[in-house]
């Protein structure tokens, strides 16, 4: 039988090849002439790029991709221009932050002065007794690198309550001190974390570190119906495809928020991509804890979805290296513009050890990422115990479990993460923003290890590029900047506003890491690697076309890249043109 049959067997296959090439049909749109770096595994650049029903067919050379047109494909010629991945932001806030301004514009503030001006201003305007608040403006950032203080703040609003907000942190006048019942013999009694600042006199200073849950300042003016929260994300979105962001990490949804986003999904008005992580309530009883997670973990947009995907869960673990109360291994040393005056210090805590171990078993359990705000080294290296301790009962590495901001580490956290796969998800723009204060502080040595990007990579860790834009509308007027090409220069030459030199050049990325890390690094932070992240036969369409060589100009060219047009799924929702 088998000389019969081979032959018959082998023309059917040969005459079944031919009619499935017969009946492939063309690709929508074929990008010719180009530089289509396709962060695919060997980082292949070529010349040309294929799209069919939203999805890469085939990248190659001009005259291959050329060949695969039919009558109806559309043919763009890039004229040498540069296409890569849409890039992705693996830490934004985007709801909040796209209504921040929706009641008045908020100006920029880089000194004390400035903050105390916009702040008496606001007396005309709000009426007297309710809260002036100030959200975000880090003394980090502020020419005279520290807080407002409470009599600068009597001084210009004697009459409203204000709170100047940084992370967990805020100082507060005497008015809004007495709002919250912030006295000299206040005390924590829900078992959470947190303490006033006082002075020599037993008085509070005006600092609450870690109360935030106790201040209860309202909406800042006008509230958006849910319209207009929508249509202001939506403009929000495109900002991010403007400057290049086909998808973004949330870390920090709320059933509130994913009300917002779903609408937009469902009305086919997202334009961005948007992994979710959702926060549940950390103070309390454990079993409220676990019931919230078991919540979380039941949640309709656990399902696959390319679009709105529900990742995680997101906590707190540490205050803010902005605001003198991240977690560290060693004291922070005195600082009076922190408010820093016990030698011992080392920051704040804000989940115990114990109970950090039971939020991160359960969240394991249901199969989902696991990250926290951890700034410190000692908060890095607390969350990787916990990691470690429920590794050893439910193999953590597919679940990549996160560490936000892991701004301080050590080689030895570094190491640990890399080998449990944890993922870290890291903002480069404070690195910029913030490097003239931290040196200062810490000195240069103890900053070996800040945002060690090279080393990361060199271990076999992974590392996303994430904003944590939070407030405002503006990839450079916004807090923090989201612009990417900024970012992406901050990663090759560690330079710094106000800052002569560079913070440990040894860290510095290549270009191709660079690029991985706002594209291909970025879908693995999001469990989305099979979909985007690289230019490959199969996944999604997202990708841009900007101004310049990524891989040739000058360092210093970078941060001024401009986007000419994004495109996400084959359909253009940006473009420079108008
Ligand atoms: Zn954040």
């Amino acid at each position: 039988m088998r000389p019969l049959c081979y032959p018959i067997v082998a023309w059917c296959v040969l005459a079944m090849s031919v009619a499935a090439r017969a009946q492939t049909p063309a690709p929508d749109a074929v990008w010719v002439n180009g530089k289509v770096v396709t962060v695919d595994g060997a980082f292949a650049v070529h010349a040309a790029l294929a799209v069919r029903d939203g999805r890469v067919v085939r990248t190659g050379d001009t005259a291959a991709i050329r060949a695969l047109a039919g009558p109806r494909t559309q043919v763009h010629d890039l004229q040498g221009r540069m296409v890569l991945p849409g890039l992705i932001d693996s830490h934004v806030h985007a709801p909040a932050a796209a209504v921040f301004e929706f009641d008045h514009e908020i100006p920029p503030m880089e000194t004390v002065q400035e903050v105390l001006d916009y702040i008496a201003a606001r007396t005309k305007v709000v009426p007297e007794g309710r809260w002036i608040q100030v959200q975000q403006v880090f003394i980090t950032r502020l020419k005279e690198s520290r807080y407002p203080t409470r009599a600068e703040l009597d001084r210009v609003a004697p009459r409203h309550p204000v709170m100047f907000r940084t992370g967990p942190d805020s100082m507060l006048n005497s008015l809004g001190l007495a709002k919250c019942g912030f006295d000299r013999n206040f005390e924590v009694k829900d078992g959470g974390p947190g303490y006033l600042e006082k002075d020599a006199n037993g008085e509070p200073n005006g600092l609450a570190r870690g109360l935030a849950r106790y201040i209860k300042t309202g909406a800042i003016g006008r509230v958006p119906t849910d319209a207009e929260q929508r249509q202001r994300l939506q403009q929000l979105m495109h900002d991010y495809n403007r400057i290049g962001f086909t998808a973004v990490a949330d870390r920090g949804a709320s059933a509130e928020s994913i009300r917002h986003y779903r609408a937009l999904r469902d009305a086919g008005q997202l334009t961005v991509r948007v992994a979710l992580s959702h926060t549940f309530p950390t103070v309390g009883s454990l079993e409220t804890i676990k019931a919230a997670i078991d919540e979380i973990a039941a949640h309709p947009l656990r399902q696959r979805d390319a679009w709105l995907q529900l990742i995680g869960t997101k906590a707190w673990l540490d205050g803010g290296m902005l605001t003198g109360s991240a977690f560290m291994s060693q004291p922070w040393g005195r600082n009076e513009n922190y408010g820093i005056r016990d030698d011992t210090y080392r920051g704040v805590q804000l989940i115990p050890n114990d109970r950090l171990l039971e939020m991160v078993r359960q969240v394991a359990k249901h199969g989902m990422q696991f990250t926290a705000h951890a700034q410190g080294d000692a908060a890095g290296a607390t969350l990787l115990d916990a990691y470690e301790a429920v590794n050893r009962e439910v193999p953590l590495r597919a679940l990549r479990m996160g560490i936000t901001h892991s701004s301080f580490m050590t080689r030895e956290t570094v190491e640990r993460a890399a080998r449990l796969g944890v993922v870290l998800d890291i903002q480069p723009i404070w690195l910029y923003l913030d490097t003239r204060t931290l040196v200062g502080q810490f000195g240069y040595d103890r900053l070996r290890y800040f945002q060690p990007l090279r080393t990361i990579a060199a271990l076999g860790g992974v590392a996303g590029g994430g904003s944590d834009h939070m407030l405002k509308i503006g990839d450079l007027r916004s807090i923090n900047p989201y612009n990417p090409f900024l970012a992406m220069w901050t990663t090759l030459t560690r330079r710094a506003k106000w800052y002569d030199g560079q913070l440990h050049p040894e860290e510095a990325l290549s270009r191709r890491q660079a690029i991985e890390f706002y594209t291909r690094n970025n879908a693995h932070l999001l469990f989305w690697e099979n979909e985007v992240g690289s230019l490959e036969p199969g996944k999604r369409a997202d990708f841009i076309v900007v101004d310049r060589d990524l891989l040739t100009c000058p360092d210093d060219a970078v941060r001024e890249t401009r986007v000419l047009e994004t495109w996400v799924e084959g359909k253009r929702v940006w473009t420079a043109g108008g």
